[in-house]
């Protein structure tokens, strides 16, 4: 199992409708679009989810933490 496409939501800064993209889309600040057209770049602040990915892939006991966490 690889963390990387592990997702998240997030909410359309136009329509603010839900959209899922993947830890790996974030890290890679994707731009992705939106059903309403709206053009969305993603931002990895820090690189923050890069080293979450990174962390979370060494470390088996952290990534169920965090599937559990993500589960709720
Ligand atoms: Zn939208």
């Amino acid at each position: 199992m690889d963390i990387s496409k592990q997702t998240v939501k997030l909410d359309c800064p136009e329509c603010k409708k839900s959209i899922t993209v993947t830890l790996q889309q974030v890290a890679d600040e994707t731009t992705i679009k939106c059903s309403c057209g709206q053009s969305i770049k993603l931002t990895d602040s820090n690189g923050s989810a890069k080293k979450s990915i990174r962390d979370i892939n060494k470390s088996f006991k952290s990534l169920e933490n965090t599937l559990k966490k993500f589960g709720k």
